[in-house]
C-alpha cells in the first residue's frame, strides 16, 4: 500500500488536500492522471449502464435539497455511525472499528487489555502498547484483581493472539479508557441562505436526488417500468476515521442506479440480474477478478427495509472491503417521500391497469474506491533487461494517456516533425502524450509506470524507408511491432475503444 501511495503522489495521481497547510483530514486532490482516470472510470459507468441500455436514464441533481427530504428519507434521523471518546488519547474512533485486545506479561497472564483501532496492526501494536504502559503506569484500571502494576515487572509485553481476540469482551464490559458508542450523525451541515434558522445537508448519497425526481422524469421522458435512472456525482460524509488513502474519505464520488420494478418476487431476478452486470463492469475495467468476492448480508447485517444487499468485496492491501453494493431496497424510498411530501409517487400501469409504488434495485458504487481497486490491481513489478520495473497494466479504456509519441532523437527536427504530426491528430480524440526528453528506454520505463499502454516511436525508418513505418511497444510484455502511420489511428481506436 506505501509504494501505491508513494507512487500516487510522485506520478501525480492523488494528493492529501491542502498539503501546503499540512493536509486536511479524509479530503484528497485527484491530480493530472488520477483526474483522467477517475473520469474514465465515469465515462465507463455512463455508457455501460446508460448508453448501452434503452431502460436507464441519467440524472444530475443538486447536491444541497430540501432539508425534508434528509428528514423522509430517514438521513436526519438515522445516518449516523457508533461513536467512543478514548479518554488516554483524546481521539475519536468509529466504535465498531475498535476492538479490545489483551496484554500478557511473560508468563502469560492477561495484565490489562486496551482498545486498538483495527489499522494498520503494526501501529496496532505500537500504540497498544503505549496505551498499555500509560494505563498500568496510571493504576487507572483493576484487571484480574490486581490493583497495582508494577510495569517494571515485566519483561516484555506480549500481544494477544487469534483466540483471545475472539473472546474480547464487549467495550460495555470493560471501560478504562474509552466512553460508551454514541450515535453520531455523518451528514455535514451547512446554511443556504442569509437568514436560514435551519440547516440544509450536503448529500451523504447521490440515490436520494434520484427519487425526488421520480416523477419528473417518468413524466418527461416517458419511461415505463421496468426502467432505472442513473446519477454520478459527489456525496460528503462526515466519517469519523477516514482511512485507507481514498478508500473511506469525506468527500467522495458515487455512482448510484434506482431501477425501479413492479412489487411482488420479481425482485430476486433483477437483482441477480444488476449483479451479473456489475461485476462484470468492474472486470471491464481491470478490476482483478480473483480479488474479488460476494458478501451477501443477512440478518442484522441488513437494513431493516432491505429485502436483499449483496456487497462486491475487493481484497485490498489493507484487508477485503465493499466496493460496491446491490440492494434491492422494496419500496422503501418512494413510499417515505410520499408520505414526507403528501404527494402521490404511484405508478400506473397501463397494460396490467394497475397502480402500485414501484419497488427498486439499487447498484451504488463509490467511484474512489473503484480507482483504489484498479491501482492496486493494475499495479505490477518486473525486470527488463536486468533492471527492476513498476509498471501500472491498466486497461486501455481506462488508462489515464492512451500512448506516448517519441521521436527516436529530439534534435533530429525531421523525427520530431513527423511525431508532432502524429501527436496532434491523436490527441484530437484521446489524452496521449509527446515525449522527447532522454533516453528512448527512460522513457518507456516513465510511460510503464503511469500504465501507457502504447509508446509509438518515429524512427529513421519511418521517414527513410518505403510504408513509413513507426513502432509500437506494449507496455506489459515490451514486445515492439511495426505499423504504417497511416495505421496507428485505427490500431488504437479498437484497442482503447474496443
Ligand atoms: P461502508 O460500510 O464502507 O461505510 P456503506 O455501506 O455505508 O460503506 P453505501 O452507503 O452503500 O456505503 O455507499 C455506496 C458506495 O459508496 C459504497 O459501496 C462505497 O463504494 C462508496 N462509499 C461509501 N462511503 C464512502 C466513503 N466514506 N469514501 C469513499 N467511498 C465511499
Amino acid at each position: 500500500m506505501e509504494d501505491l501511495v508513494g507512487l500516487c503522489k510522485r506520478r501525480g495521481f492523488v494528493f492529501q488536500n491542502s498539503e501546503l497547510y499540512n493536509g486536511n483530514s479524509g479530503f484528497y486532490d485527484f491530480g493530472p492522471l488520477g483526474s483522467e482516470l477517475k473520469s474514465n472510470i465515469k465515462s465507463q459507468f455512463r455508457s455501460q449502464f446508460i448508453h448501452a441500455r434503452s431502460d436507464v436514464v441519467s440524472l444530475d441533481s443538486s447536491i444541497i435539497s430540501n432539508p425534508k427530504v434528509w428528514e423522509s428519507s430517514g438521513h436526519v434521523g438515522g445516518f449516523s455511525d457508533p461513536m467512543s471518546d478514548c479518554k488516554e488519547s483524546k481521539k475519536r474512533f468509529r466504535s465498531d472499528q475498535l476492538f479490545w485486545g489483551p496484554v500478557k506479561d511473560e508468563k502469560g497472564d492477561i495484565v490489562c487489555w486496551v482498545c486498538v483501532h483495527e489499522d494498520d496492526t503494526e501501529i496496532m501494536k505500537k500504540e497498544a502498547k503505549k496505551m498499555a504502559k500509560k494505563i498500568i503506569k496510571n493504576e487507572k484500571i483493576n484487571v484480574e484483581g490486581r490493583t497495582t502494576i508494577d510495569i517494571s515487572t515485566f519483561k516484555d509485553l506480549t500481544f494477544a493472539t487469534e483466540s483471545d481476540i475472539q473472546n474480547i469482551p464487549s467495550p460495555e464490559s470493560l471501560k478504562p479508557t474509552l466512553t460508551m458508542p454514541k450515535d453520531f450523525n455523518l451528514m455535514f451541515s451547512t446554511s443556504v441562505g442569509a437568514s436560514s434558522t435551519t440547516p440544509a445537508y450536503l448529500r451523504p448519497e447521490t440515490a436520494q436526488g434520484i427519487f425526488v425526481n421520480f416523477k419528473n422524469v417518468m413524466g418527461s421522458s416517458r419511461m415505463k417500468i421496468p426502467f432505472g435512472i442513473a446519477q454520478i456525482g459527489k456525496a460528503f460524509r462526515n466519517e469519523i476515521t477516514p482511512r485507507n488513502f481514498v478508500f473511506r474519505s469525506r468527500e467522495f464520488e458515487q455512482c448510484e442506479v434506482e431501477y425501479f420494478i413492479p412489487p411482488g418476487d420479481c425482485w430476486k431476478e433483477y437483482h441477480k440480474e444488476w449483479l451479473d452486470f456489475s461485476k462484470n463492469f468492474l472486470l471491464s475495467l481491470g478490476v482483478r477478478d480473483d480479488l474479488m468476492d460476494w458478501d451477501v448480508h443477512s440478518g442484522d447485517g441488513l437494513a431493516h427495509y432491505a429485502r436483499a444487499c449483496t456487497d462486491v468485496t475487493f481484497r485490498f492491501p489493507f484487508g477485503e472491503s465493499e466496493l460496491m453494493g446491490i440492494a434491492a431496497r422494496g419500496d422503501y424510498d418512494l413510499k417515505a417521500h410520499e408520505e414526507g411530501s403528501g404527494k402521490s409517487l404511484e405508478y400506473y400501469d397501463e397494460e396490467t391497469k394497475e397502480r402500485y409504488i414501484p419497488h427498486v434495485i439499487e447498484p451504488s458504487l463509490g467511484v474512489d474506491r473503484v480507482f483504489l481497486a484498479i491501482m492496486c490491481s493494475a499495479y505490477a513489478e518486473d525486470e527488463v533487461s536486468g533492471e527492476k520495473r513498476t509498471f501500472l497494466k491498466f486497461k486501455p479504456s481506462v488508462a489515464p494517456v492512451k500512448a506516448s509519441i517519441l521521436p527516436l532523437l529530439k534534435n533530429k527536427p525531421e523525427l520530431v516533425e513527423v511525431a508532432q504530426k502524429l501527436y496532434d491528430e491523436l490527441k484530437m480524440r484521446w489524452n496521449v502524450d509527446f515525449d522527447t526528453s532522454g533516453a528512448i528506454g527512460r522513457r518507456y520505463r516513465r510511460a510503464d509506470e503511469i500504465g501507457t499502454p502504447f509508446c509509438i516511436t518515429v524512427d529513421f525508418d519511418t521517414i527513410e524507408k518505403e510504408g513509413k513505418t513507426v513502432t509500437v511497444r506494449f507496455r506489459d510484455s515490451c514486445e515492439q511491432i511495426r505499423m504504417p502511420i497511416d495505421e496507428v489511428m485505427g490500431f488504437l481506436g479498437k484497442e482503447i475503444d474496443g
